[in-house]
């Protein structure tokens, strides 16, 4: 899969994409990273991206012809999603991230200052947003989505079980895990847990889980 982010931060990405599984998937070939600067693309002579909104009002606007410039100089081939980052959009969830994650390209428009230029969405195949709140601009956004997507993808993460298993996936939240030691500070880890019996201990998941997603997200279960 190839990722494209356009942004005015490309150095935002540099951490989160150049660690852990989302490194891994870049040295294994599955995934590659793709930074565009649309301010490369500007036509003003001071690269300025932004403008006065018509009709007046505070903040600026992100102008049409940077990104619809970048968009141009891309060479995608097999299918793509094009995601406009936007508070405004779809919420992302665990359904989404397992689409795109079988898409060959996925492409990420983050905006920075008060908004887009209305004409920009007429080159976008979806909006999404990440939560109820504003943040100053995209790219963390489009990170969070990233993290989400690349590790769904086949090969990725070593053992495959361990996100078919994750909250989300299965419908609901995750049961509880325990690790060593047996006891720990008076907090015993459950009987069934060391017994040994594995459908006894699927059941045990099972009804953890499901009384967990009762408590804390009773509206999956209604879905
Ligand atoms: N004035 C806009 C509005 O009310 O919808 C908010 C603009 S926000 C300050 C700047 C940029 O940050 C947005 O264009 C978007 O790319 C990104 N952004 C902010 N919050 C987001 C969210 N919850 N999900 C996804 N992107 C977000």
């Amino acid at each position: 899969m190839n990722i494209y982010y356009l942004t005015l931060f490309p150095d935002m990405y540099e951490g989160v994409l150049g660690a852990s599984i989302l490194k891994r998937a870049k040295d294994k070939g599955i995934v590659d990273y793709h930074m565009i600067n649309f301010r490369d693309f500007s036509n003003d002579k001071h690269n300025k991206v932004d403008d006065y909104p018509y009709g007046g009002g505070a903040g600026m606007v992100l102008k049409p012809e940077p990104v619809f410039e970048a968009m141009d100089s891309l060479e995608i081939k097999g299918s793509k999603r094009v995601v406009l980052m936007c508070p405004q959009g779809k919420p992302f969830d665990q359904k989404m991230a397992e689409e795109f994650a079988e898409e060959d390209n996925v492409v990420f428009i983050n905006g920075h200052y008060e908004g887009y230029d209305e004409r920009i969405r007429s080159l976008v195949t979806d909006e999404v947003s990440i939560g109820d709140y504003v943040l100053t601009g995209g790219e963390l956004a489009s990170m969070a989505m990233t993290d989400a997507i690349v590790r769904l993808i086949p090969d990725v993460l070593s053992n495959e079980a361990s996100h078919q298993q994750d909250s989300f996936s299965t419908g609901m939240l995750e049961h509880p895990h325990y690790t060593r030691p047996r006891e720990y500070r008076g907090m015993k880890v459950p009987d069934v847990l060391l017994s040994g019996n594995h459908k006894l201990i699927e059941e045990w998941r099972h009804e953890e889980s499901l009384k967990r997603t009762r408590e804390r997200r009773p509206d999956l279960l209604d879905e």
